[in-house]
């Protein structure tokens, strides 16, 4: 990684390094910080003759070898300054919240545009939509692409940011040139490394976040880390890690709750935490608590699923969708623990 004394390299000095790591097999990647722009030796960056020639760069600050298999995503990392911002807000400085049905309805599109509207009015910052959806059983409602127009007319009718899941490259494409603020990765994809690397090439240079869910069956949280850093390796580190629970579930959920590794996450990595209880627990009845809990270990946002008529909802919504009013009361609540546990004062 190399730091450059400025906030960002000139063209000529870009072209001078990569000059020099070319001739040693490497290639530069610029990642470009809220602060300043760092540059990734991309391929072996052991060689001493490479770095000490990088080293002796005068517009070089240093060169920061983290032996991290997350060298970007690391808390080490020159990127830890980095602030993620998303629809005018600062991930970190408030609770962030996105809500939002599981799966849209193309037939009633209604449904979103009500549930949007409630969405906003209990005070979430991002509105959640799938458009299209992995589901379990091949017979189910797989989404449907015209939803994405109802995604973004919810989008405008609120003012809000929406996010939804990509499941393959041509989403992706179809997402951006919608208008979708926040492409989600979703736990059966999160272990699919080269729709990892087709989104950090979709979002390097522009403002798009990621919202990377945690694998069903994820182990260790650097096999987490590393999934993100396989987009931020393209240059947008933009992203927001949200455990949802794991295989097996714990007897009665749907998953295994792992809120809990809210502390660890945080220690290893400056990415905020963001977590969904509504996929980890799976019962609407049993998310408040799950969410104040995500707080309290630590988190810095929920995705919560939420309907304006769960009953009428379609994918998760019927069983895990919180009501208006139950979402209003999770995150009321949620903003008061997170505010306690910052030592910030009511109001
Ligand atoms: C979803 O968010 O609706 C979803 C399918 O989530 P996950 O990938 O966590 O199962
Ligand atoms: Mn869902």
């Amino acid at each position: 990684m190399i730091l450059p004394k400025s906030n960002r390299l000139t063209p000529a000095q870009l072209a001078e390094v990569t000059g020099i790591v070319a001739e040693f097999g490497c290639t530069i990647q610029p990642i470009i910080g809220a602060l300043r722009t760092i540059y990734a030796i991309v391929g072996d960056e052991r060689d001493d003759l490479m770095i000490n020639r990088l080293e002796g760069l005068d517009y070089v600050e240093r060169i920061d070898r983290i032996q991290s298999p997350f060298k970007l995503m690391d808390k080490r990392s020159d990127l830890a300054s980095h602030r993620i911002r998303i629809g005018g807000v600062t991930l970190g400085e408030e609770l962030f919240v996105i809500a939002g049905p599981c799966t849209i309805d193309p037939k009633n599109p209604n449904y979103f545009y009500e549930s949007a509207a409630a969405v906003k009015e209990a005070g979430a910052q991002m509105i959640r939509g799938g458009v299209w959806k992995p589901r379990t059983n091949p017979y189910s409602f797989q989404g449907d692409t015209r939803s994405l127009d109802i995604l973004l007319e919810g989008a405008r009718r609120t003012g809000l940011p929406v996010d939804t899941e990509v499941m393959e490259e041509a989403h992706i494409g179809l997402a951006l040139e919608a208008g979708v603020t926040c492409l989600q990765v979703g736990a059966r994809n999160a272990l699919n490394y080269s729709l990892l690397r087709a989104i950090g090439r979709a979002v390097a240079g522009r403002e798009t976040a990621v919202l990377l869910k945690r694998s069903i069956h994820m182990g260790p949280v650097n096999e987490f880390i590393s999934a993100a850093e396989y987009i931020a390796a393209f240059g947008n580190p933009n992203i927001l890690l949200c455990p949802r629970g794991t295989a097996p579930g714990l007897d009665g959920y749907r998953n295994h709750p792992d809120e809990s590794i809210t502390p660890l996450l945080k220690e290893k990595t400056w990415a905020p935490v963001v977590v969904d209880p509504s996929h980890s627990v799976g019962k609407a009845a049993y998310v408040p608590a799950s969410a104040l809990a995500a707080v309290a270990y630590g988190a810095d946002g929920l995705c919560l699923e939420a309907h304006v008529s769960p009953s009428h909802g379609i994918g998760d919504d019927p069983k895990q969708a919180l009501t208006p009013e139950g979402l209003s009361d999770t995150i009321r609540q949620a903003r008061a623990l997170w505010r306690l546990r910052r030592g910030v004062k009511a109001g």
